[in-house]
């Protein structure tokens, strides 16, 4: 098993969108729980994620008062999932702790996380047992992704868990290295494989201000999940069209045959027309279906960055001016 060293340099990655009201007393809790844990050295690394209320205000007022305290800001809103890749990009810890910024995860469980990855775990994540306040249709429709992604993917993906973890540095390496732009961070978590440990917490209501996750960008995310983890839907289409079509065949046999047998009277419109529209409807969904894959290459030939920083604090070293790292 592996020995870790028992002062640990620990970096805690917040991204942060438009959270002027959460992000201080975020600081302030960590710094409380830290405080009780002698053998680490802390830092906070938050990425501002093209806030627009002020958050990077607070943040450089935190960084003032406290060098351990990193800022990275982006020239414009790119997404939680970019912001989680830039953490993961400039995180220096021996270990690298992802959270939400608005007291939804607890900052309390870090003393455990470090505990378990102490035993010799690299993964510790935590599931919520509880999933605070939250609408039906986003609970059963996260329920069916989840289902489905455990279905159709070789990757083993825990429902109920988001990005609140705890990542040895040798993870974090590994997640440098997979640059894809259409990102699904907690599908490559579980792809880049490693020892795992579960937690499990409640999670709170948010602290101030609501969700920016809106069940349309949910849907994006999961649709960037399925694509980028599995093929299943496009096989799903060539088993449906070799049904239609194995049906389709049995019609015609019977229809030839009633028309030899009985004659040829003029009916069945209404049959027609709905087969017709039937199959038309089925093949725009499998056109579609085809389309958000293309979509994909699409984006991901490009080769994009995911993000474009616009300044950071100066304790944050460049990309370029960072010796051992693979990336
Ligand atoms: N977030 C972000 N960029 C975005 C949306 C959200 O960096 O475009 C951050 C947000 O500041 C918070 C975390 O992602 O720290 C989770 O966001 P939120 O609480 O809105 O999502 P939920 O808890 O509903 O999943
Ligand atoms: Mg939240």
């Amino acid at each position: 098993m592996k020995v870790r060293s028992t002062v640990a340099k620990v970096t805690v990655c917040v991204p942060c969108f438009n959270e002027v009201d959460t992000i201080a007393l975020l600081y302030r809790t960590l710094v409380g729980v830290f405080n009780d844990i002698p053998s680490c050295d802390f830092e906070l690394l938050a990425v501002d994620d093209g806030s627009t209320d002020g958050t990077l205000d607070v943040l450089y007022g935190l960084n003032a008062e406290d060098s351990r305290v990193q800022v990275l800001s982006f020239s414009r809103n790119f997404g939680k999932e970019a912001a989680l890749m830039a953490a993961i990009d400039y995180a220096g810890g021996d270990c690298v702790v992802l959270m939400d910024a608005d007291g939804q995860d607890p900052p309390e469980l870090i003393p455990q996380m470090l505990h378990w990855w102490r035993e010799g775990y690299d993964d510790v994540y935590a599931r919520r047992t509880d999933r605070g306040r939250e609408g039906w249709l986003r609970r059963q429709l996260s329920l069916l992704f989840y289902d489905f992604m455990s279905k159709m993917t070789d990757v083993d993906m825990p429902s109920d868990v988001g990005d609140f973890r705890l990542l040895d540095r040798q993870v974090v390496l590994s997640l440098r290295e997979l640059r894809e732009v259409e990102r699904y961070n907690k599908g490559l978590f579980s792809w880049v494989g490693y020892k795992k440990k579960e937690l499990t917490f409640e999670r709170a209501n948010r602290r101030e201000g609501k969700s920016h996750f809106t069940l349309w960008k949910l849907a994006n995310l999961a649709m960037a999940g399925i694509t980028s983890f599995t093929a299943a839907p496009l096989r799903i289409w060539t088993l449906i069209g070799g049904v239609i079509a194995m049906g389709a065949f049995c019609f015609l046999i019977f229809y030839i045959a009633k028309t030899l047998i009985i004659g040829d009277p003029v009916q069945g419109f209404t049959t027609l027309v709905s087969i017709i529209l039937f199959l038309g409807g089925i093949q725009l969904l499998s056109v579609g279906i085809l389309g958000e894959y293309i979509a994909r290459l699409y984006s991901e030939s490009k080769h994009r960055p995911m993000y474009v920083i616009k300044e950071q604090t100066s304790t944050i070293p460049s990309r370029e001016n960072r010796v051992n790292d693979k990336y």
